[in-house]
């Protein structure tokens, strides 16, 4: 559903015309040169495609009228070989409408001490001909990413990289259509937010859809279409002993299926990106859908809970950043505690939607009575998730803003086997110890509802909000609760002023 491959990023270089043809002749070759070996790194998610010198501001406005108008184009890499005058650059980046990242690096990695003279300098002008550009991008207050480091460094690539997929799940955003399966959980207030303004600033539209509408889909779905979905669950997943000896469950597990192809049918048809489903109105639905909700998110589907759209279009979001990577994504929440004080630690789970991307093997599928909701039992995949490092976001509207919250986590096996847990769970440990994490969780406002990923980091996420110009707090080794505390102060009086 996800391939990155689709998507390019225009490798744009700034010059200008003093040096001569011959220097420019050279300027477009080196260039060429660093985009054949992004394309051809492994860490290029990418299609990289090179574009002309760019030496007046006419080329400047018109390559960046085309960018916006390119449906593929994610966004410009640029780079100033040789000095570019940065008052050429001002037309074009006032309308760019595409994200951009500042490579500021040099053809030449080390500096010839022995033969080095003014030809050489001439050419190798990047250390000040960058800060020019550098000057005018702030300036103009543009957000960008600036990467500095040599281009055949894997240091470097991987910066741009991480910025490259940032930029394609900010393309993928723009536009998205979110469906809201019925609306919020009744009273609950983080779930809730401004969707005209979402729309404005994240280019992601959310619309409610009677329950009715997916019961529609779902009542169309055949017989034989469920025994060939039963066939395939039966290949992909463990079946509990329970389900396999007794009809009634099999009977829920058809009632699964049948759900889940419903589900799909809506959403291909209304080429949706995401999704929210709510247990307090599944009106005419037989079960809460379970299964049919981590299978959707598998193949790439944003879901929020509970109506919650903003963790929808977030978890799609990150689903397109990780796509290709190891590791997977999922909604999640923070559910229960264990207050050790050797070692506190979070229970994630949710009651049935936590995606299988994350999990530890092969996931077991069973049917079981859910305390919540009055429907019945339905089906779900159970599992425990890879250890290792992962990270929680939310997303919340502020009233005046949006804000991302990201908590790194390390993600450490139960104490002791769960039997009598019938759900899928992760268990973690927050950076920089739940005490710490919670408490800034908390007083940023941050959801219980997040985008739980091992394959997403904090700069991936970093760089997105700042294509989306929102608010970003991270919560990691080196947060202090005193310091975040300022940190919230000082972002209040910024987002109030601007
Ligand atoms: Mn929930």
């Amino acid at each position: 559903m996800i391939n990155l491959k689709e998507y390019e990023a225009w490798f744009v270089t700034g010059s200008q015309h003093l040096y001569g043809e011959e220097t420019l002749k050279q300027v477009a070759d080196d260039s060429q040169k660093i985009v054949k070996a992004l394309s051809e790194s492994p860490n290029i998610p990418v299609k990289i495609v090179f574009k002309n010198v760019l030496t007046t501001p006419e080329e400047i406005y018109k390559l960046c009228l085309e960018a916006n108008a390119a449906p593929n184009c994610v966004g410009l890499i640029t780079w100033m070989h040789t000095f570019s005058p940065s008052k050429m650059w001002i037309a074009g980046l006032k309308i760019l409408q595409k994200p951009f990242v500042h490579f500021h690096t040099q053809f030449n990695r080390e500096i010839p001490w022995g033969n080095i003279d003014m030809d050489f300098m001439n050419l190798n002008q990047s250390a000040h001909g960058g800060r020019e550009f550098g000057f005018i991008c702030t300036r103009m207050k543009l957000n960008r990413k600036v990467v500095v480091g040599y281009w055949q460094d894997q240091d470097a690539q991987e910066e741009l990289a991480t910025w490259m997929r940032a930029a394609c799940a900010w393309h993928d955003t723009q536009g998205a259509k979110i469906a809201r399966f019925g609306d919020n959980m009744r009273e609950v207030a983080v779930t809730e937010g401004d969707k005209v303004e979402a729309q404005f600033r994240l280019g992601y539209s959310v619309n409610g859809y009677g329950v009715g509408e997916l019961v529609d889909f779902v009542s169309k779905v055949t017989d034989s279409a469920i025994d060939k979905q039963i066939a395939l669950y039966l290949e992909t997943y463990h079946i509990s002993k329970a389900v396999s000896e007794s009809e009634n469950l099999q009977h829920e597990l058809r009632e699964a299926a049948k759900i889940e192809l419903g589900m799909r049918a809506f959403l291909e048809a209304g080429n949706f990106k995401g999704f929210t489903t709510t247990f307090e109105d599944l009106y005419g639905l037989e079960q809460l859908p379970g299964l049919a909700v981590q299978r959707l998110m598998a193949d790439g589907y944003g879901f929020g809970a509970e109506g919650d759209w903003k963790t929808a279009a977030l978890v799609r979001a990150m689903k397109v950043m990780s796509a290709g990577l190891k590791g997977g994504t999922s909604f999640m929440e923070d559910y229960t505690y264990h207050l050790d004080p050797k070692k506190m630690k979070v229970l994630g789970a949710h009651m049935l939607e936590v995606c299988a991307s994350i999990s530890d093997g092969q996931p077991s599928l069973e049917v079981h009575p859910l305390s919540i909701g009055g429907k019945a039992d339905p089906a779900r995949l159970v599992f425990n998730v890879r250890t290792g490092k992962a990270l929680n976001a939310t997303l919340i509207d502020l009233g005046n803003r949006f804000r991302m919250i990201v908590n790194k986590v390390e993600v450490v096996p139960p104490d002791a086997p769960l039997p009598k847990l019938p759900v899928a769970r992760v268990v973690w440990v927050p950076e920089p110890n739940l005490k710490v994490a919670a408490a800034a969780w908390i007083l940023a406002g941050g959801a219980h509802h997040t985008g739980f990923s091992q394959s997403v980091t904090a700069e991936h996420l970093e760089d997105f909000a700042d294509m989306a110009n929102i608010e970003y707090l991270l919560i990691d080794n080196d947060t202090k609760i005193r310091e975040f505390k300022k940190e919230l102060r000082f972002n209040e009086v910024y987002y109030s002023m601007r």
